[in-house]
């Protein structure tokens, strides 16, 4: 089993639907799959006014598609780095020709509010182009507040566009597009959406729009113009279409249709998030270990970055892979000694509670300092929900 962030567990209905010979790819049901997927993926991102793209490809060429079609050489932008992943797609805005700042960060907690709208206010000439955030990091953990990071663009009056990566967590932390002020969001496949790694999806609001029109960055594969008003599905995907992964996505949004709607399925990712963060509590009392993340409302609902002390987390890593075939996320970057569990997509109790008893039962296994039992914890944390 697999409890890392991203790829996550894909749902045996998603793999069965991607089971399937070669279609027709002129007409027919996989060209109306096509267009259905565009007609469904605006609500996934909580918009009515931005255009849905995919790319053929992993998140990164999603950051690459954002990056290009709304960017000029030379543009300044600002990345609120608040981990790896928000650094990291500063540096590809960086090789892609762009000047590059960054609103540094201890990786503890999340995008500082007030040191942000000071650095906007100083921007007196307003000449940053765009803010790059991530809503969760996935190395450090932190869920961002987007919302509060838009109204701080709002009040300073200031007209870079907010460009958000929902990577990590869109359909698992709360996410609101339009009601946001957001102008692109990033994501893909793999990690709430339960699919397999492969669709890169970049949903662009109208100021996104405007912006393309004199972005010099533009690059024949990622250029929206083509994808975006296709008389072609092949214009759509910029060439042959990603076949079983359309039929793997229409599954998994048919099977968020099921489980209620995107409010559900938060709660579903909230109450489940706080059973690990319990477990990690009680785990965490003789200090053996402990969150990444300090604050605790800016801990994801997806990702869980736990920092280890006297404990060796390779070992803890090795020990739960050897012994119960259980996969954690190894800790990244400058992250340490430290381990981490995904708690995203196709997720449930028995899931969670497995994963945390195997961890217990490994940090026995190494005498490892813990306090009460985290599966405990966790268990009570559950039982009102159940
Ligand atoms: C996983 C992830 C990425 C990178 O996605 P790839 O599919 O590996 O390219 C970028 N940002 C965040 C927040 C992620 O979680």
């Amino acid at each position: 089993m697999v409890s890392i962030p991203g790829p996550s567990t894909i749902p045996d209905r998603v793999l069965n639907a991607m089971h399937r010979p070669m279609p027709n790819i002129y007409q027919g049901e996989l060209v109306d799959i096509a267009f259905e997927m565009l007609d469904r993926l605006p609500a996934i991102a909580r918009t009515t006014t931005a255009h849905p793209f995919i790319t053929v490809s992993n998140g990164h060429g999603a950051w690459q598609m954002a990056i290009n079609n709304t960017l000029s050489r030379g543009d300044r932008v600002l990345v609120l780095e608040t981990g790896n992943f928000a650094k990291n797609w500063g540096q590809m805005a960086a090789t892609s020709g762009v000047i590059v700042e960054a609103l540094e960060a201890d990786w503890r907690s999340p995008v500082d509010l007030e040191a942000f709208s000071e650095r906007l206010e100083a921007d007196t000439e307003k000449g940053i182009k765009a803010i790059l955030v991530v809503l969760t990091d996935t190395a450090t953990s932190v869920r961002n507040d987007i919302k509060a990071i838009g109204e701080v663009l709002q009040a300073a009056d200031h007209p870079a566009l907010l460009m958000v990566d929902c990577i990590a967590s869109l359909c698992c932390d709360v996410y609101e597009m339009d009601a946001w002020g957001v102008d692109v969001t990033v994501a893909g496949s793999q990690k709430g959406l339960m699919v397999p790694p492969g669709l890169g999806f970049v949903w662009a609001g109208p100021r996104a729009l405007t912006a393309y029109e004199t972005a010099d960055l533009r690059t024949g594969y990622f250029d929206w113009e083509p994808r975006r008003t296709p008389d072609l599905m092949y214009k759509i995907f910029a060439g042959t279409p990603p076949i079983q992964h359309l039929y793997g996505l229409k599954e998994a949004l048919n099977m968020m249709d099921e489980e209620g709607g995107l409010e559900k399925i938060w709660r579903r990712h909230e109450i489940l998030a706080g059973a690990i963060h319990a477990a990690i509590a009680a785990w965490s009392s003789p200090g053996g270990l402990d969150f990444n993340i300090i604050e605790p409302a800016a801990r994801s609902h997806a990702v869980t970055t736990v920092l280890c002390n006297d404990i060796d987390a390779t070992e803890l890593r090795r020990r739960a892979e050897e012994s119960a075939g259980l996969v954690l996320g190894l800790g990244i970057a400058n992250m340490g000694n430290a381990f981490r569990i995904g708690h995203m997509g196709h997720l449930n109790p028995p899931h969670v509670l497995g994963t945390l008893g195997t961890i217990e039962a490994t940090l026995h296994s190494m005498g490892a300092p813990i306090g009460s039992s985290g599966v405990a914890a966790a268990a009570a944390s559950l039982a009102p929900h159940f």
